[in-house]
């Protein structure tokens, strides 16, 4: 059975301080932190028991996973396991990633975002130099806040041609959907509309459910991170039995990891072999 599976755990602390972030510069206790662990550690020899499955994880941490070396380890264990074809992590690439040298670079892979104010971009680019020199996948994203515009662009104009840069709409900030900044994000990112929208989703088929679902520190999985119903549980033998091809229940899916799994969209097709790490098969038709 091929399965898709977002890992987040209750870490929720990160080292960077963004003004926007409600994680930033926040830390855990030793318990909290232990706990985190342990779920995590539940998960690698869950993963590790199911060799007759295909799998395909990303995780999707509250804040930044990969200062911890147990996340660390995590990617490299899972990485080498022959049945894992893809192991995914959303970072802010704070640590340098050369602990990558131990993982298979043919399965890991990073979605790093670049976080003006709180990284020097020379430094950032100093990082991706060596996932390059790793061979280790990854895309490069940003937050698309007006007043980051020059430094998108900058990095933009820093970055391989081949590299994709993706923008994330920042909803929650005045103006972000001001025509002329979403004609200038749009340069940079032909897919930022796509990330702009809030696609309306009720009674649409969606691969969460059946093909792609979430996991928590405790081993219960939902369909997605969106919709808060529990469907079974890694360790208690209720999952995958649960699984179903039931429509999206909510009315909108406006995020990235929830929308790229909606079946009308189509963005399967985009991104192909690198759905998970959010980096298309080819580069994304540009539309200004
Ligand atoms: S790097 Fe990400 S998680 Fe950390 S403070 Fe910034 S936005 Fe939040
Ligand atoms: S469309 Fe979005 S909210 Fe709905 S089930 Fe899929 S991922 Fe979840």
């Amino acid at each position: 059975m091929n399965l898709t599976l977002l890992y987040r755990g209750t870490l929720s602390s990160c080292n960077y301080d963004c003004p926007y972030c409600p994680f930033a510069k926040h830390w855990e206790s030793p318990a909290e932190l232990k706990s985190d662990r342990a779920g995590l550690d539940r998960f690698v020899e869950w993963v590790a028991d199911r060799t007759d499955d295909e799998l395909s994880l990303l995780f999707t941490p509250w804040g930044e996973a990969l200062v911890r070396k147990w996340y660390r380890d995590a990617v490299v264990t899972l990485s080498n396991l022959p049945h894992v074809r893809r192991v995914a992590v959303q970072t802010n690439l704070s640590v340098n990633p050369t602990w990558l040298a131990a993982a298979d670079p043919a399965t890991a892979a990073l979605w790093c975002t670049y976080h003006p104010g709180q990284t020097e971009r020379d430094s950032f680019l100093k990082r991706l130099a060596v996932l390059d020199r790793l061979g280790v996948r990854y895309s490069v994203g940003v937050v698309g806040r007006r007043e980051h515009l020059p430094e998108i662009e900058a990095l933009r104009a820093d970055l391989r041609p081949g590299v994709y840069l993706w923008v994330n709409a920042e909803k929650d900030e005045p103006g972000h959907d001001a025509a002329e900044l979403v004609e200038a994000l749009t340069r940079i990112d032909p897919q930022f509309p796509t990330n702009l929208t809030d696609h309306p989703s009720r009674g649409r088929a969606c691969r969460t459910g059946s093909e792609v679902f979430t996991v928590d520190a405790s081993g219960d999985v939902r369909r997605c991170h969106f919709v808060d119903r529990i469907i079974g549980n890694l360790h208690d033998g209720t999952f995958p039995a649960a699984r179903s091809a039931a429509p999206c229940p909510n009315a909108v899916c406006g995020c990235h990891i929830g929308y790229v799994h909606l079946e009308h969209l189509q963005l399967n097709a985009l991104y192909g072999d690198g759905l998970l790490e959010r980096i298309p098969q080819r580069r994304p038709a540009s539309r200004s």
